[in-house]
């Protein structure tokens, strides 16, 4: 089972001033209350030079605390239900798309990160292991330059009640994979990105579900070296997909060396190794 210790000093980053931190809080999902936004206030006013920070992973960093003060600013942190972490060798704060609540969102992309949080957030690695939740193929989180990628998918089965070819559904498929042909609607599934915006606009209900659910991307990076995540075959289910993010963190801290990414210890081990360790194929 993974390891869910934590790093020694979580969310603790020196600043170019010599003596002088950054705090960084964790987010799940990118979604405060008020009251913890006022306790971030107060600790940044108490403790730093009164401003905070958003990073790109959706957590908050408070600048300009005296290397002393760190532990209790943590623990301020703490008292508010705020986290120290999301830094060193381990899991980063999960990202997640406004899915949730998103009219384009396919999957409950806050729900998803806050249940991998709550399971595997800030357990040590032997590197850093990024994840992204995305709501549907718009990619608002751009999930393939993370390590485990997820986006919600919704691919449409036409031909579930009456169609009176209003058209709605070719108006709003960006994809083309949709025609209406003599008063019927024609689809083609190879050009479908299953973003299920069909299935939404149809006023008669002609159009069901074929299938929904998480297309999983492995190995995938930005920063220095930027590289796409490999593509799973299929569809996974919410729980099914928790399950996959544990499989693979078990693997990866098992199997890499210090210092390798996902994406590296892929194209040592093969891409084919490291999928039959999630439970998954790659998609061909
Ligand atoms: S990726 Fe899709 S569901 Fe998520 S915020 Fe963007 S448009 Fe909405
Ligand atoms: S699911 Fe999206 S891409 Fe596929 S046919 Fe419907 S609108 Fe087009
Ligand atoms: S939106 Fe529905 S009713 Fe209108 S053309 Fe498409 S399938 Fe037919």
């Amino acid at each position: 089972m993974t390891d869910r210790k934590k790093t020694s000093e979580p969310g603790i980053i020196r600043l170019r001033e010599k003596g002088k931190v950054a705090v960084r809080g964790k987010i799940p999902a990118g979604v405060m209350t008020a009251p913890q936004m006022a306790a971030v206030a107060r600790i940044a006013e108490e403790f730093g030079d009164g401003t905070v920070g958003l990073t790109t992973r959706l957590n908050i960093e408070i600048p300009g605390i005296d290397r002393r003060d760190a532990g209790a600013v943590a623990e301020r942190l703490r008292e508010a239900g705020i986290e120290p972490g999301s830094t060193g060798a381990a899991l980063r704060s999960v990202v997640a798309c406004k899915g949730t609540v998103c009219r384009h969102g396919c999957c409950d992309t806050q729900g998803i990160a806050r249940a991998i949080e709550e399971q595997y957030g800030g357990c040590v690695l032997p590197w850093k292991l990024k994840i992204a939740v995305t709501g549907c193929p718009n990619n608002c989180a751009r999930v393939q330059s993370n390590d485990i990628g997820i986006m919600g998918r919704r691919f449409p089965a036409f031909g579930a009640g009456e169609c009176n070819g209003c058209g709605a559904c070719e108006t709003v498929c960006r994809e083309g994979a949709v025609r209406v042909v003599d008063g019927e609607a024609r689809y083609t599934e190879e050009a479908c990105a299953g973003c299920g915006d069909c299935i939404a606009v149809c006023p008669t209900e002609a159009i069901g579900v074929a299938a929904e659910g998480l297309r999983f991307s492995i190995g995938g990076r930005s920063g220095r070296v930027v590289r796409d995540g490999v593509e799973a075959d299929g569809l996974a289910g919410e729980e099914e997909g928790a399950a996959v993010v544990g499989r693979l963190l078990d693997y990866f801290r098992e199997n890499a060396r210090p210092g390798e990414r996902l994406g590296d210890l892929m194209e040592r081990a093969g891409v084919e190794e490291v999928f039959a360790a999630a439970g998954m194929r790659p998609r061909r």
